[in-house]
């Protein structure tokens, strides 16, 4: 199961996921799972960003669903509409939803949620609770890119870590 490369991400897009991969990175090291996330308003500025939280036992603890949060108290429709989230893993489908209840803009992720399927397939790992749907089967307005090619690699990287912990 492959997603086919977008050929729409930017050398902006890129540095913002690059930095996406880098909260992934101090998840995992601070013992959580390897997710990041931003959100860039319309003027290119990083107005939020978070890192998965899930290890003190609240498994909702995504980044992207701390961005719609952040978003809904913080910023009015016009400006969630015009900004990007950038993370590091596509979206959950409580993400997804989360993000297009608020009315947040483009999505634009390191590594899709196929290959995060393939992956966990490919080491044995079983199907978490909640299915692995693209964005667009849960948020079907969404703009959504990605993957990279060269940062999902660092993204599974991070996962492969994450899973030989776990055993
Ligand atoms: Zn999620």
């Amino acid at each position: 199961m492959t997603t086919p490369a977008q050929p729409t991400l930017t050398a902006a897009d890129r540095a913002h996921l690059r930095r996406c991969v880098q909260l992934a990175r101090e998840a995992l090291d601070a013992g959580d799972e390897p997710f990041g996330s931003l959100l860039v308003d319309a003027t290119g500025a990083v107005r939020f960003e978070d890192r998965n939280r899930v290890a003190g036992g609240d498994a909702t603890r995504h980044p992207e669903f701390e961005i719609a949060r952040w978003a809904a108290a913080n910023l009015d429709a016009a400006a969630r509409r015009s900004a990007v989230v950038y993370t590091s893993g596509e979206h959950c489908p409580m993400c997804s939803a989360a993000h297009a209840w608020v009315g947040l803009g483009r999505i634009v992720y390191a590594a899709s949620s196929a290959q995060l399927v393939a992956w966990r397939t490919e080491w044995g790992i079983a199907p978490g609770p909640v299915a692995a749907l693209p964005v667009n089967q849960v948020a079907p307005g969404i703009e959504v890119a990605g993957p990279d090619p060269e940062l999902s690699t660092e993204v599974r990287e991070l996962h492969r870590r994450l899973h030989a912990r776990q055993g």
